[in-house]
Protein backbone atom coordinates (compact mmCIF):
# COMPACT_ATOMS: atom_id res chain seq x y z
CA UNK A 1 0.00 0.00 0.00
CA UNK A 2 1.31 3.63 -0.63
CA UNK A 3 2.45 5.50 2.19
CA UNK A 4 0.70 8.01 3.51
CA UNK A 5 2.48 11.03 5.71
CA UNK A 6 0.95 13.76 7.23
CA UNK A 7 3.28 17.58 7.41
CA UNK A 8 2.83 20.29 9.21
CA UNK A 9 4.45 23.59 8.20
CA UNK A 10 4.88 25.82 11.01
CA UNK A 11 4.31 29.83 10.49
CA UNK A 12 7.57 30.97 10.18
CA UNK A 13 8.00 28.15 7.67
CA UNK A 14 5.18 29.87 5.34
CA UNK A 15 6.16 33.47 5.77
CA UNK A 16 6.31 34.59 3.34
CA UNK A 17 5.71 33.95 -0.74
CA UNK A 18 8.74 33.08 -1.21
CA UNK A 19 9.05 30.58 1.54
CA UNK A 20 5.13 29.03 0.79
CA UNK A 21 6.93 28.43 -3.18
CA UNK A 22 9.56 26.63 -1.04
CA UNK A 23 7.39 24.56 1.08
CA UNK A 24 5.36 23.66 -1.76
CA UNK A 25 8.71 22.50 -3.69
CA UNK A 26 9.08 20.20 -0.45
CA UNK A 27 5.39 18.93 -0.49
CA UNK A 28 5.54 18.15 -4.32
CA UNK A 29 9.16 16.02 -3.64
CA UNK A 30 7.36 14.11 -1.15
CA UNK A 31 4.69 13.08 -3.67
CA UNK A 32 7.04 12.41 -6.45
CA UNK A 33 8.81 10.21 -4.18
CA UNK A 34 5.77 8.26 -4.15
CA UNK A 35 3.77 9.09 -0.52
CA UNK A 36 0.29 10.15 0.22
CA UNK A 37 0.72 13.52 1.44
CA UNK A 38 -1.81 15.78 3.66
CA UNK A 39 -0.59 19.00 4.83
CA UNK A 40 -1.41 21.11 7.47
CA UNK A 41 -0.33 24.83 7.19
CA UNK A 42 0.18 27.28 10.12
CA UNK A 43 -0.46 31.08 9.54
CA UNK A 44 2.33 33.47 7.75
CA UNK A 45 4.76 34.20 10.43
CA UNK A 46 3.63 36.30 13.12
CA UNK A 47 -0.55 36.64 11.86
CA UNK A 48 -2.30 35.63 14.57
CA UNK A 49 -0.30 37.85 16.82
CA UNK A 50 -1.31 41.09 14.65
CA UNK A 51 -4.89 39.55 14.35
CA UNK A 52 -4.86 39.67 18.35
CA UNK A 53 -3.39 42.85 18.33
CA UNK A 54 -6.20 44.45 16.08
CA UNK A 55 -8.81 42.86 17.76
CA UNK A 56 -7.52 44.42 20.46
CA UNK A 57 -7.53 47.77 19.08
CA UNK A 58 -11.43 47.65 18.25
CA UNK A 59 -12.37 46.50 21.63
CA UNK A 60 -10.92 46.38 25.08
CA UNK A 61 -12.30 42.67 25.88
CA UNK A 62 -13.12 40.97 22.09
CA UNK A 63 -15.42 38.72 22.13
CA UNK A 64 -14.41 34.59 22.12
CA UNK A 65 -16.36 33.59 19.53
CA UNK A 66 -15.38 36.58 17.07
CA UNK A 67 -12.34 36.36 17.77
CA UNK A 68 -11.73 32.56 16.72
CA UNK A 69 -13.77 33.47 13.74
CA UNK A 70 -10.81 36.55 13.25
CA UNK A 71 -7.83 34.03 13.98
CA UNK A 72 -8.83 31.32 12.12
CA UNK A 73 -8.38 33.11 8.81
CA UNK A 74 -5.22 33.31 9.15
CA UNK A 75 -4.21 29.16 8.14
CA UNK A 76 -6.95 30.15 5.50
CA UNK A 77 -4.93 32.44 3.97
CA UNK A 78 -1.74 30.22 4.24
CA UNK A 79 -3.53 27.14 2.79
CA UNK A 80 -5.14 28.69 -0.06
CA UNK A 81 -1.81 30.35 -1.23
CA UNK A 82 0.14 26.80 -0.35
CA UNK A 83 -2.62 25.12 -2.85
CA UNK A 84 -2.48 27.63 -5.44
CA UNK A 85 1.78 27.09 -5.31
CA UNK A 86 1.36 23.79 -5.49
CA UNK A 87 -0.69 23.87 -8.64
CA UNK A 88 2.01 26.10 -10.15
CA UNK A 89 4.44 22.87 -9.82
CA UNK A 90 1.99 20.93 -11.40
CA UNK A 91 0.56 19.36 -8.59
CA UNK A 92 -3.11 19.59 -7.81
CA UNK A 93 -4.18 20.56 -4.47
CA UNK A 94 -7.01 21.64 -2.65
CA UNK A 95 -7.13 23.66 0.24
CA UNK A 96 -9.77 23.12 2.65
CA UNK A 97 -10.39 24.85 6.21
CA UNK A 98 -10.93 23.02 9.82
CA UNK A 99 -14.64 22.77 8.88
CA UNK A 100 -14.40 21.62 5.29
CA UNK A 101 -12.25 18.99 7.01
CA UNK A 102 -14.17 17.75 9.69
CA UNK A 103 -12.42 18.78 12.18
CA UNK A 104 -15.09 18.57 15.50
CA UNK A 105 -14.53 20.52 18.36
CA UNK A 106 -16.01 21.05 21.80
CA UNK A 107 -17.54 24.71 22.48
CA UNK A 108 -14.77 26.21 23.80
CA UNK A 109 -13.52 29.20 22.10
CA UNK A 110 -10.02 29.80 22.15
CA UNK A 111 -8.64 26.80 23.71
CA UNK A 112 -11.15 24.00 21.88
CA UNK A 113 -10.24 20.10 21.97
CA UNK A 114 -11.05 18.41 19.28
CA UNK A 115 -13.65 15.55 19.55
CA UNK A 116 -13.68 13.57 16.69
CA UNK A 117 -12.51 14.47 13.24
CA UNK A 118 -14.35 13.29 9.98
CA UNK A 119 -11.63 12.39 7.07
CA UNK A 120 -14.67 11.91 4.67
CA UNK A 121 -13.43 14.59 2.50
CA UNK A 122 -10.10 14.58 2.86
CA UNK A 123 -9.94 10.42 1.65
CA UNK A 124 -12.18 11.74 -1.21
CA UNK A 125 -9.52 14.20 -2.42
CA UNK A 126 -6.78 11.48 -2.28
CA UNK A 127 -8.48 9.61 -4.28
CA UNK A 128 -8.97 12.09 -6.56
CA UNK A 129 -5.32 12.23 -6.67
CA UNK A 130 -5.45 15.91 -5.25
CA UNK A 131 -3.12 17.14 -2.24
CA UNK A 132 -5.34 17.99 0.38
CA UNK A 133 -4.19 21.20 2.03
CA UNK A 134 -6.20 21.52 5.75
CA UNK A 135 -6.19 24.63 7.79
CA UNK A 136 -4.36 24.23 11.35
CA UNK A 137 -5.54 25.24 14.88
CA UNK A 138 -9.46 24.69 13.85
CA UNK A 139 -12.27 23.14 14.19
CA UNK A 140 -15.79 23.56 14.28
CA UNK A 141 -19.23 22.91 16.74
CA UNK A 142 -22.03 21.46 16.87
CA UNK A 143 -23.93 24.85 16.26
CA UNK A 144 -21.18 25.17 13.37
CA UNK A 145 -18.83 27.97 14.86
CA UNK A 146 -15.46 28.34 14.29
CA UNK A 147 -13.49 27.54 17.17
CA UNK A 148 -9.47 27.58 17.77
CA UNK A 149 -7.49 25.08 19.77
CA UNK A 150 -5.26 27.48 21.46
CA UNK A 151 -1.61 28.50 20.50
CA UNK A 152 0.60 26.32 18.62
CA UNK A 153 -2.44 24.08 17.88
CA UNK A 154 -1.46 23.27 14.14
CA UNK A 155 0.60 20.32 16.07
CA UNK A 156 -1.93 19.64 17.30
CA UNK A 157 -4.45 19.18 13.98
CA UNK A 158 -1.44 17.47 12.35
CA UNK A 159 -1.64 14.86 14.49
CA UNK A 160 -5.19 14.35 15.19
CA UNK A 161 -5.60 13.94 11.30
CA UNK A 162 -2.61 11.71 11.27
CA UNK A 163 -4.56 9.61 13.96
CA UNK A 164 -7.78 9.40 12.04
CA UNK A 165 -6.03 8.65 8.25
CA UNK A 166 -4.04 5.99 10.21
CA UNK A 167 -1.32 7.78 8.52
CA UNK A 168 2.56 6.12 8.66
CA UNK A 169 3.53 9.31 10.55
CA UNK A 170 3.30 12.82 11.09
CA UNK A 171 6.27 15.58 10.40
CA UNK A 172 6.01 19.02 12.12
CA UNK A 173 8.30 21.05 10.42
CA UNK A 174 9.58 23.99 11.72
CA UNK A 175 12.51 26.63 11.92
CA UNK A 176 15.01 24.58 14.27
CA UNK A 177 16.00 21.21 13.14
CA UNK A 178 14.62 19.20 15.97
CA UNK A 179 13.83 18.97 19.53
CA UNK A 180 16.66 20.01 21.64
CA UNK A 181 18.01 19.70 24.45
CA UNK A 182 16.73 22.88 25.85
CA UNK A 183 15.58 26.23 23.50
CA UNK A 184 18.60 26.60 20.82
CA UNK A 185 17.57 30.24 21.12
CA UNK A 186 18.42 30.29 24.62
CA UNK A 187 21.59 27.66 24.72
CA UNK A 188 22.80 28.16 21.85
CA UNK A 189 25.24 24.56 22.67
CA UNK A 190 21.99 23.32 23.42
CA UNK A 191 22.34 19.69 21.06
CA UNK A 192 19.61 18.05 19.26
CA UNK A 193 18.14 14.84 20.21
CA UNK A 194 17.93 11.85 18.01
CA UNK A 195 14.95 10.65 19.21
CA UNK A 196 12.78 11.05 22.68
CA UNK A 197 9.76 9.59 24.13
CA UNK A 198 6.57 10.58 24.20
CA UNK A 199 5.78 10.74 27.74
CA UNK A 200 9.40 12.79 28.39
CA UNK A 201 7.89 14.83 25.09
CA UNK A 202 4.90 15.62 27.04
CA UNK A 203 6.55 16.89 29.42
CA UNK A 204 8.91 18.78 28.15
CA UNK A 205 5.69 20.68 25.99
CA UNK A 206 4.12 20.98 28.74
CA UNK A 207 6.73 23.28 30.54
CA UNK A 208 6.83 25.33 27.94
CA UNK A 209 9.30 23.74 25.17
CA UNK A 210 7.30 25.06 22.65
CA UNK A 211 8.56 23.02 19.33
CA UNK A 212 5.61 20.63 19.46
CA UNK A 213 2.10 21.38 20.86
CA UNK A 214 1.33 19.55 24.24
CA UNK A 215 -1.67 18.04 22.79
CA UNK A 216 -0.53 17.12 20.27
CA UNK A 217 2.12 15.12 21.85
CA UNK A 218 -1.19 13.18 23.64
CA UNK A 219 -2.75 12.50 20.72
CA UNK A 220 0.48 11.04 19.12
CA UNK A 221 1.27 8.66 22.31
CA UNK A 222 -2.59 7.70 22.72
CA UNK A 223 -2.70 6.39 18.78
CA UNK A 224 0.83 5.21 18.98
CA UNK A 225 1.88 7.81 16.38
CA UNK A 226 5.71 8.30 14.96
CA UNK A 227 6.35 12.17 14.62
CA UNK A 228 9.14 13.85 13.40
CA UNK A 229 10.33 17.25 14.17
CA UNK A 230 12.97 18.42 11.45
CA UNK A 231 13.85 21.74 9.86
CA UNK A 232 11.21 23.13 6.80
CA UNK A 233 14.76 25.18 5.63
CA UNK A 234 17.49 22.57 5.85
CA UNK A 235 17.28 18.62 5.02
CA UNK A 236 19.04 17.68 8.06
CA UNK A 237 17.74 14.59 9.98
CA UNK A 238 15.21 15.60 12.68
CA UNK A 239 13.94 14.66 15.85
CA UNK A 240 11.63 11.40 16.39
CA UNK A 241 8.99 11.07 19.04
CA UNK A 242 8.01 7.80 19.73
CA UNK A 243 7.43 5.06 21.69
CA UNK A 244 10.42 2.84 21.49
CA UNK A 245 13.42 4.80 23.38
CA UNK A 246 15.17 2.40 25.69
CA UNK A 247 14.37 4.41 28.98
CA UNK A 248 17.32 2.36 30.89
CA UNK A 249 19.77 3.69 27.95
CA UNK A 250 20.51 6.42 30.36
CA UNK A 251 20.64 8.15 33.87
CA UNK A 252 20.54 11.40 32.49
CA UNK A 253 18.18 14.26 32.15
CA UNK A 254 17.04 14.20 28.35
CA UNK A 255 16.18 18.32 28.18
CA UNK A 256 15.39 21.45 30.18
CA UNK A 257 12.71 23.89 29.45
CA UNK A 258 11.29 26.97 30.69
CA UNK A 259 8.09 29.11 30.07
CA UNK A 260 7.66 32.86 30.88
CA UNK A 261 3.55 32.40 30.52
CA UNK A 262 3.57 32.42 34.88
CA UNK A 263 1.41 34.44 36.72
CA UNK A 264 0.80 33.46 39.97
CA UNK A 265 -1.88 34.25 42.41
CA UNK A 266 -1.92 33.93 46.22
CA UNK A 267 -4.66 34.00 48.84
CA UNK A 268 -3.25 35.43 52.13
CA UNK A 269 -4.53 34.28 55.60
CA UNK A 270 -6.89 31.59 55.02
CA UNK A 271 -8.36 29.67 57.53
CA UNK A 272 -7.36 25.86 57.76
CA UNK A 273 -9.90 24.01 57.68
CA UNK A 274 -11.46 21.64 55.53
CA UNK A 275 -13.08 22.78 52.25
CA UNK A 276 -11.13 26.00 51.61
CA UNK A 277 -8.88 24.24 48.59
CA UNK A 278 -12.19 23.00 47.19
CA UNK A 279 -14.03 26.30 47.22
CA UNK A 280 -11.24 28.17 45.56
CA UNK A 281 -10.44 25.74 42.92
CA UNK A 282 -13.76 24.42 41.62
CA UNK A 283 -14.73 27.61 40.06
CA UNK A 284 -11.84 28.17 38.46
CA UNK A 285 -12.23 24.57 36.98
CA UNK A 286 -16.03 25.77 36.22
CA UNK A 287 -14.43 28.67 34.02
CA UNK A 288 -11.76 25.83 31.88
CA UNK A 289 -8.70 27.71 33.82
CA UNK A 290 -5.91 25.50 34.20
CA UNK A 291 -3.92 25.67 37.38
CA UNK A 292 -0.55 24.65 37.13
CA UNK A 293 1.79 24.99 40.71
CA UNK A 294 -0.38 24.77 44.01
CA UNK A 295 1.45 25.61 46.83
CA UNK A 296 -0.16 26.07 50.82
CA UNK A 297 1.90 27.22 53.48
CA UNK A 298 2.21 25.30 56.71
CA UNK A 299 -0.77 27.09 59.29
CA UNK A 300 0.57 29.04 61.92
CA UNK A 301 -2.59 29.84 64.30
CA UNK A 302 -4.96 28.67 61.89
CA UNK A 303 -4.39 30.52 59.17
CA UNK A 304 -2.16 29.63 55.88
CA UNK A 305 -1.46 31.09 52.85
CA UNK A 306 -2.45 29.25 49.44
CA UNK A 307 -0.62 30.28 46.30
CA UNK A 308 -0.68 28.75 43.05
CA UNK A 309 0.24 29.76 38.94
CA UNK A 310 -1.96 30.40 35.66
CA UNK A 311 -1.17 31.26 32.69
CA UNK A 312 -0.38 35.03 32.13
CA UNK A 313 -4.02 35.11 29.74
CA UNK A 314 -6.24 33.47 32.83
CA UNK A 315 -4.63 35.83 35.67
CA UNK A 316 -7.79 38.90 35.23
CA UNK A 317 -9.74 35.88 34.72
CA UNK A 318 -8.60 33.73 37.70
CA UNK A 319 -8.25 36.67 40.29
CA UNK A 320 -12.15 37.94 39.65
CA UNK A 321 -13.11 34.94 40.39
CA UNK A 322 -10.66 34.09 43.17
CA UNK A 323 -11.20 37.36 44.72
CA UNK A 324 -14.81 37.03 46.25
CA UNK A 325 -14.34 33.72 47.12
CA UNK A 326 -11.54 34.53 49.44
CA UNK A 327 -13.61 37.04 51.28
CA UNK A 328 -16.44 34.54 52.29
CA UNK A 329 -14.07 32.34 53.22
CA UNK A 330 -12.33 35.14 55.83
CA UNK A 331 -9.38 35.24 53.56
CA UNK A 332 -6.89 38.06 54.68
CA UNK A 333 -6.73 38.93 50.94
CA UNK A 334 -5.43 38.45 47.80
CA UNK A 335 -2.34 39.31 45.28
CA UNK A 336 -0.94 38.37 42.09
CA UNK A 337 2.71 38.38 40.09
CA UNK A 338 3.30 38.44 36.30
CA UNK A 339 7.73 38.83 36.90
CA UNK A 340 8.09 34.86 37.34
CA UNK A 341 8.76 31.94 34.98
CA UNK A 342 9.37 28.24 35.25
CA UNK A 343 12.21 26.57 34.69
CA UNK A 344 11.90 22.47 34.19
CA UNK A 345 14.31 19.35 34.04
CA UNK A 346 12.68 16.32 32.71
CA UNK A 347 14.21 13.11 31.81
CA UNK A 348 12.46 9.42 32.41
CA UNK A 349 16.27 8.68 33.83
CA UNK A 350 15.30 10.52 36.73
CA UNK A 351 12.62 7.89 38.13
CA UNK A 352 14.49 6.50 41.28
CA UNK A 353 17.50 7.89 40.87
CA UNK A 354 18.26 10.00 43.90
CA UNK A 355 20.36 13.34 43.39
CA UNK A 356 18.66 15.30 40.30
CA UNK A 357 16.80 17.62 42.96
CA UNK A 358 19.70 18.54 44.76
CA UNK A 359 22.06 19.50 41.64
CA UNK A 360 19.23 21.55 40.83
CA UNK A 361 18.61 23.34 43.78
CA UNK A 362 22.44 23.21 44.56
CA UNK A 363 22.65 24.54 40.55
CA UNK A 364 20.62 27.81 41.06
CA UNK A 365 21.70 28.74 44.48
CA UNK A 366 25.27 29.40 43.05
CA UNK A 367 23.50 31.26 41.05
CA UNK A 368 22.01 33.22 43.43
CA UNK A 369 18.72 32.46 41.75
CA UNK A 370 16.19 32.03 44.44
CA UNK A 371 13.66 29.46 44.08
CA UNK A 372 9.63 30.48 44.73
CA UNK A 373 7.67 27.27 44.16
CA UNK A 374 8.88 23.75 43.62
CA UNK A 375 6.81 20.79 41.83
CA UNK A 376 7.65 17.46 40.49
CA UNK A 377 6.43 14.35 38.35
CA UNK A 378 8.03 11.27 38.30
CA UNK A 379 10.25 12.34 35.32
CA UNK A 380 10.62 16.09 36.03
CA UNK A 381 11.50 18.67 38.87
CA UNK A 382 10.42 22.51 38.32
CA UNK A 383 10.99 25.80 39.86
CA UNK A 384 9.25 28.60 39.74
CA UNK A 385 12.08 31.73 39.91
CA UNK A 386 12.21 35.13 38.34
CA UNK A 387 11.44 36.20 35.17
CA UNK A 388 14.40 38.00 34.57
CA UNK A 389 16.97 35.14 35.67
CA UNK A 390 15.08 32.10 33.88
CA UNK A 391 17.68 32.48 30.95
CA UNK A 392 20.73 32.48 33.00
CA UNK A 393 19.19 29.42 35.10
CA UNK A 394 18.63 27.50 32.04
CA UNK A 395 21.50 27.90 30.86
CA UNK A 396 23.79 27.27 33.91
CA UNK A 397 21.34 23.88 34.60
CA UNK A 398 22.50 22.65 30.90
CA UNK A 399 25.85 22.73 32.31
CA UNK A 400 25.48 20.94 35.65
CA UNK A 401 23.48 18.39 33.99
CA UNK A 402 26.68 18.13 31.23
CA UNK A 403 23.78 18.36 28.57
CA UNK A 404 26.08 19.58 25.59
CA UNK A 405 27.58 16.15 25.75
CA UNK A 406 26.72 13.15 23.13
CA UNK A 407 24.74 10.18 24.60
P1 LIG B 1 6.30 26.82 14.37
O1 LIG B 1 5.89 28.19 13.96
O2 LIG B 1 7.02 26.08 13.30
O3 LIG B 1 5.19 26.02 14.97
P2 LIG B 1 7.29 27.41 17.01
O4 LIG B 1 7.82 28.79 17.18
O5 LIG B 1 5.96 27.09 17.56
O6 LIG B 1 7.41 27.02 15.48
O7 LIG B 1 8.33 26.35 17.66
C1 LIG B 1 9.69 26.36 17.29
C2 LIG B 1 10.51 27.09 18.33
O8 LIG B 1 10.48 26.36 19.54
C3 LIG B 1 11.98 27.19 18.00
O9 LIG B 1 12.25 28.29 17.18
C4 LIG B 1 12.64 27.28 19.38
O10 LIG B 1 13.03 28.60 19.70
C5 LIG B 1 11.54 26.84 20.34
N1 LIG B 1 11.97 25.79 21.27
C6 LIG B 1 11.77 25.81 22.63
N2 LIG B 1 12.30 24.72 23.19
C7 LIG B 1 12.85 23.98 22.22
C8 LIG B 1 13.54 22.72 22.20
N3 LIG B 1 13.75 22.01 23.31
N4 LIG B 1 13.96 22.24 20.99
C9 LIG B 1 13.73 22.94 19.86
N5 LIG B 1 13.09 24.14 19.82
C10 LIG B 1 12.64 24.65 20.97
N1 LIG C 1 -1.21 30.28 14.13
C1 LIG C 1 -1.45 29.71 15.43
C2 LIG C 1 -0.54 30.37 16.45
O1 LIG C 1 0.21 31.27 16.12
C3 LIG C 1 -1.35 28.21 15.45
C4 LIG C 1 0.02 27.64 15.17
O2 LIG C 1 0.91 28.32 14.67
O3 LIG C 1 0.20 26.45 15.44
O4 LIG C 1 -0.60 30.03 17.60
MG1 LIG D 1 4.35 25.85 16.91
Amino acid sequence: MKKLVVQKYGGSSLASAERIKAVAGRVAATREAGSDVVVVASAMGDTTDELIALARQVAKRPPERELDLLLHTGEVVSCALLAMALGDLGHEAVALTGFQAGIKTERRFGRARILAVNPHRILQELSAGRIPIVAGFQGFTDELDITTLGRGGSDTTAVALAASLGADRCEIYTDVEGVYTADPRVVPEARKLKDISYEEMLELAFQGARVMHTRAVEIGAIYNIPILVASSFTDAPGTLIHGEVDMERRNKVRGIAHDTDVAKVTVLGVPDRPGIAAAIFEPLAEAGISVDVIVQNASVEGLTDLSFTVSRNDLEKAFSLVRPVAREIGARGCVSATNLAKVSIVGAGMQNAPGFAARMFRTLASHNINIEMITTSEIRITCIISEDRVQEAVRALHRAFQLEKPD
